[in-house]
């Protein structure tokens, strides 16, 4: 438990698997009340029983996070049963590698969709929540991709990531004497069911880039990003936390 966030209210989108499912069960540690958004609503209630096994409340929500009216019915339904909404983590994402012959149009509008536009779209949504109490933290999901030279993902995937910087540095200006911070943490390779669609070599050339020598766990990434939603960071709004093994730094 943590006195300070027992009891504050999170949405986690992506929240069914990897590093989202990784931060719903480090909030429940912490006490805080959980809604697992995902896209899976199976995913989402299973991790929603794991978040009420750690002791703390659950609600699972099946969304896709690119339409506009699933993800205001989420927000409706979290207030409705929470009554405040304190932590916005939008972890929901997908992957795309290859060269940009390999990217059709139809790629590019889906992972930008899901990537940028859902966050964009759940900010949207809950930051009015947070303003009527003049506090909230958000912690978007970026990428070392956005980052820096990309090893292996498409244009895409680089450009929604990379986007994602812009606009939490965006939002974060806008909201910043207004008591709601945004955050973003970009991870290195993590091992998690995205990264388990690599080949072995793929997995090893990875593995060799990275000066630790090894994929990070999600419950790394987890931490970081609850420490960025967490009073701990009350005075970092804006920033964008490498968590990769050293392989990229600034
Ligand atoms: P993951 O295990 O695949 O989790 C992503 C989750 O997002 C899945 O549960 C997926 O549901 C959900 N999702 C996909 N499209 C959605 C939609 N339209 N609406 C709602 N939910 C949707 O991947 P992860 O590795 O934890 O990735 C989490 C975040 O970290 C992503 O933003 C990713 O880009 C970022 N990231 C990951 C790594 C890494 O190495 N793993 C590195 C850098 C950044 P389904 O499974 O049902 O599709």
């Amino acid at each position: 438990m943590d006195a300070e966030m027992q009891g504050q209210v999170a949405i986690v989108t992506g929240g069914g698997s990897g590093i989202g499912r990784a931060t719903c069960l480090e909030l429940a540690r912490r006490g805080v009340r959980v809604a697992v958004a995902d896209l899976s609503a199976e995913a989402a209630g299973r991790v929603a029983g794991e978040v009420i096994a750690l002791g703390a409340e659950a609600l699972d929500c099946g969304v896709d996070v690119t339409a506009a009216e699933q993800v205001e019915r989420t927000v409706r339904a979290v207030r409705e049963r929470f009554g405040r909404i304190d932590i916005l983590v939008n972890s929901a994402g997908i992957y795309q590698s290859g060269t940009i012959d390999q990217v059709s149009e139809a790629d590019w509008d889906r992972v930008l969709a899901v990537n940028l536009k859902g966050t964009f779209l759940f900010c949207k949504a809950v930051i009015p929540c947070m303003l009527e109490r003049g506090s909230g933290a958000i912690v978007n999901i970026s990428s070392i991709s956005g980052r820096t030279r990309s090893q292996l993902a498409a244009v895409s995937y680089v450009a929604s990531k990379a986007g994602v910087i812009g606009l939490t540095m965006c939002l974060a200006s806008q909201l910043a004497g207004k008591g709601v911070r945004v955050n973003c943490v970009a991870p290195g390779s993590v091992s998690t069911p995205m990264t388990d669609l690599w080949s072995a070599e793929e997995r090893e050339f990875i593995r060799r880039s990275i000066p630790m020598g090894r994929l990070g766990c999600p419950a790394e990434v987890a931490s970081a990003i609850v420490y960025l939603a967490s009073p701990a960071a009350s005075f970092i709004t804006g920033e964008t936390l490498n968590v990769n093994g050293g392989a990229f730094m600034v």
